[in-house]
């Protein structure tokens, strides 16, 4: 089966102001299209489906929070990256090699764990932001059975 199509964003749809209460929502957890609820089923898992809009937190797209594990990757290493930066510039020249050595080992096996769900969700804000939620595809993620999507992969 095959869903709806997605179109891009119109210039006009790609507004700061769209961008920031999208982003906020999924900073906060909540459901990028609607921000009325928590998308959150367990720290590591989104609900199937938004409890208020019906919005599908994958939607419909069996590969699709490959994009959150990657945000979840730049995230880390940009977070990891400032931390070092500024350890180094604040104690120079006594730099604790040390500390940074096991701390960083111990920082960058902890990040991704706690960026995880806030990944998933501002993927899906930005999957939103440029390819907008239309009415056709609510419809379908409304109607649709958890494990079935818009496009299958090829097997
Ligand atoms: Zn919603």
């Amino acid at each position: 089966m095959s869903g709806p199509e997605r179109p891009w964003a119109n210039p006009e749809e790609l507004s700061l102001k769209r961008a920031g209460r999208l982003y906020g929502r999924g900073i906060t957890l909540r459901c990028p299209h609607c921000g009325k609820a928590r998308l959150l089923k367990s720290w590591f898992k989104l609900k199937h489906k938004c409890p208020e809009c019906g919005l599908r937190s994958d939607r419909g797209e069996e590969d699709f929070f490959l994009g959150g594990i990657l945000f979840n990757y730049v995230f880390c290493g940009l977070v990891f990256l400032v931390a070092v930066v500024l350890i180094v510039a604040f104690t120079w020249p006594a730099v604790p090699w040390d500390f940074l050595q096991w701390g960083g080992i111990a920082f960058i096996a902890i990040l991704p764990f706690l960026f995880y769900p806030f990944s998933l969700t501002t993927w899906l804000a930005s999957d939103i932001l440029i390819k907008p939620v239309t009415d056709e595809e609510m419809e379908w993620h409304r109607a649709s059975r958890e494990g079935e999507f818009r496009r299958q992969r090829v097997r």
